[in-house]
C-alpha cells in the first residue's frame, strides 16, 4: 500500500493515546457486550449514542464491493472543502488520489468482514498541506439486517495544533531540534521541529511557521544564544543537564534563565524558565545578609564605643584595665593609671545647655586622645564628664607628664568656661596611681585609688593633679 498508514485492530484502547477514539471504541464494545453481534446502528449510530461526535463522523453503507456516505460531518466538510453525502467513496479518486481512495475501500471491507472496529494514522497528501488523520471505523447493524460503518476521523494536524497552543500557553521557552550533517560543508545544523511563542520570541523570530527551519533561519539570535554546545553535548547524554544562564532579552537588563538540555528521541530539546526574580531575590538577600554582618560588626564596635565622644566606654575600659593590670603583675612592668573629671562642670551645663556640655566633653575627649600618644595608652570615658587613662608599662612619673601635657593642650585650647572662677577657661582635676601588686588585689583596687587621688585634687581646689598617697579616700564607686 502506497499510502502511509498504521493499523490496530487489538486493544484499540490501551495502545491508542486520543481520548475520542479510546471512548468510542469503549462504547462500541460495551455495546456488542449486551446484545452479543454488532451494536444497533439505530440506537448506537450518528443519531444515537454518537451523536456529539457527528461533525467527525462519517457513516457508509457498502454497495457493491465501495462504499455510500450517508453522513459527511460538518468537521470533514471543513477539513476536505467538499461534501461527499449521498456520493460514493469511488468518487473521491481524483479528489484523493486512487491510492487513497484504494486504501480507504480496503480497510473498510475488511472492517466489515471482520466485524471488529479498526484504528489507522495516515497521512493524507492534499495540495496545499500534508497530515496525519486518525480514524476508527466501527461496523453496526442496520435495522434490516445489512453491516454498515461508522468512521470517526480526527486530523492529527489539527491535534498538533492545539499542542502547539498548550506549549504556548506554558511560561517556559521551548525548543525542540532535530541534528543536520549539511554534506557540502561537513557543519552541524539544527532543524527547528518544535517550538513555542516564548521561544520564538527570545530568539528574535519574526515569523510564524518556524518548524521545519534551519534554526539559524527561523531564530535569528540563535548564536547568540550560545546553545550549541549545550545541544550538542546533550546528544551524547543519557540525562538531561541544568543550567542557570543569563541571557540578553530585547533591549533590557539581561536576564536569568534555568535552562534544561536534554535528548529528545534524536534530536535535543531546550527548557528555560525564567528565573530572573528569583535570582534577584537571592542577590537581594546576600546583599542584606552582608548588611546585617557589617551591622554586626558595626554593633560590636559600638558596644566598645563611647557613643558621643568616640573614646572606649566604661565597659572597654573595664576589661583593658583588667588585661593590664594582670600582664603588669605578670611582667612586673609599671602601669599608671590617671582618673580626670572636667571642673565645675554641673554649673557649665546649667550655664551653656547640655547641647554645649556635649561639645565641651568631645573637645576634652579629643584633647586627652591627643596627649596620650603610645599604641598602648588607653583613653576612656568613664562616665559622664569623667575620663581615664590607661597607661601599660608607665610609671607615676611618665603619668605626671601625659598629664602635664594635657593641661597644656588644655590651656592652650583655651575653651571659656563663664562659670569657672579666675581665669574663666574650663579646667580640669587629675588623679594618679601607679600599680602596686602589694596593695592593688584587683583593677577595681587600682581604680579606686586614682579616684581617691582625683577626689583630693578636686578637695585641694581643683585645676590641678594629684597623686595617690597612702590613707587617700575616694568617693564610693560603683
Ligand atoms: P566637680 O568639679 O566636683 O567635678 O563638679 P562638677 O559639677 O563637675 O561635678 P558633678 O559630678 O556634680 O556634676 C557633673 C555634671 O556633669 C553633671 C552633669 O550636668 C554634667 N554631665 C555629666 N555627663 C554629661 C554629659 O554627657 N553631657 C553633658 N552635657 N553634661 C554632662
Ligand atoms: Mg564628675
Ligand atoms: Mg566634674
Amino acid at each position: 500500500m502506497a499510502v502511509w498508514h498504521k493499523e490496530v485492530w487489538n486493544s484499540i484502547d490501551t495502545s491508542v493515546d486520543n481520548a475520542d477514539i479510546v471512548a468510542l471504541y469503549r462504547r462500541w464494545l460495551a455495546e456488542r457486550g449486551q446484545s452479543g453481534g454488532l451494536p444497533d446502528a439505530q440506537s448506537f449510530g450518528v443519531q444515537g449514542a454518537l451523536a456529539a461526535w457527528a461533525p467527525r463522523l462519517a457513516v457508509l453503507d457498502p454497495v457493491d464491493g465501495d462504499f455510500t456516505y450517508r453522513h459527511f460531518g460538518s468537521e470533514l466538510r471543513d477539513y476536505t472543502r467538499a461534501d461527499m453525502t449521498g456520493r460514493r467513496l469511488s468518487e473521491g479518486d481524483d479528489y484523493y488520489g486512487s491510492e487513497f481512495a484504494a486504501f480507504c475501500r480496503d480497510s473498510y471491507r475488511r472492517v466489515l468482514e471482520r466485524g471488529q472496529p479498526l484504528y489507522t494514522v495516515h497521512f493524507s497528501c492534499r495540495a496545499d498541506w500534508v497530515f496525519t488523520w486518525e480514524r476508527l471505523a466501527i461496523p453496526l447493524r442496520e435495522p434490516g439486517g445489512a453491516a454498515s460503518l461508522v468512521v470517526y476521523n480526527q486530523p492529527s494536524e489539527r491535534r498538533e495544533r492545539m499542542l502547539q497552543e498548550v506549549l504556548n500557553t506554558a511560561s517556559d521557552a521551548i525548543l525542540a531540534l532535530q541534528p543536520l550533517r549539511l554534506s557540502d560543508t561537513g557543519t552541524q545544523d539544527w532543524m527547528v521541529t518544535v517550538v513555542n511563542a516564548q521561544f520564538a520570541r527570545l530568539g528574535g523570530a519574526t515569523g510564524d511557521h518556524l518548524a521545519g527551519l534551519s534554526v539559524r533561519e527561523a531564530l535569528p539570535r540563535w548564536d547568540a544564544m550560545g546553545f550549541e554546545g549545550f545541544c550538542n553535548a546533550a546528544l551524547q547524554r543519557e540525562n538531561g543537564q541544568q543550567r542557570d544562564i543569563e541571557l540578553q532579552v530585547d533591549d533590557g537588563p539581561p536576564r536569568w534563565f534555568s535552562a534544561y538540555f536534554g535528548r529528545l528521541q534524536d534530536g535535543c530539546v531546550i527548557r528555560l524558565s525564567d528565573i530572573t526574580a528569583v535570582k534577584q531575590n537571592e542577590q537581594t538577600l546576600r546583599e542584606s545578609t552582608l548588611r546585617l554582618q557589617s551591622d554586626n560588626a558595626q554593633l560590636r564596635q559600638l558596644a566598645w564605643m563611647d557613643g558621643l565622644t568616640g573614646l572606649s566606654n566604661r565597659r572597654a575600659l573595664d576589661v583593658i584595665l583588667e588585661r593590664e593590670v594582670a600582664r603588669a603583675r605578670r611582667k612586673k612592668e609599671p602601669l599608671t593609671l590617671v582618673m580626670c573629671d572636667i571642673d565645675h562642670f554641673k554649673a557649665f551645663n546649667d550655664f551653656y545647655g547640655h547641647l554645649i556640655g556635649d561639645d565641651c566633653i568631645r573637645e576634652v575627649a579629643h584633647v586627652l586622645a591627643e596627649t596620650t600618644v603610645r599604641s598602648s595608652d588607653l583613653v576612656a570615658r568613664y562616665g559622664g564628664e569623667e575620663f581615664v587613662l590607661v597607661l601599660p608599662s608607665t610609671s607615676i612619673r611618665g603619668g605626671l607628664e601625659v598629664v602635664q601635657r594635657t593641661q597644656a593642650a588644655l590651656h592652650a585650647r583655651a575653651l571659656p568656661d563663664a562659670t569657672s572662677p579666675g581665669e574663666k577657661l574650663l579646667t580640669l582635676s587629675f588623679g594618679v596611681a601607679e600599680f602596686d601588686a602589694e596593695v592593688d588585689d584587683s583593677a577595681t583596687a587600682l581604680l579606686e585609688r586614682a579616684d581617691a587621688a582625683l577626689y583630693s585634687a578636686k578637695h585641694l581646689g581643683r585645676n590641678r593633679v594629684a597623686t595617690y598617697a597612702e590613707g587617700m579616700t575616694g568617693r564610693a564607686r560603683r
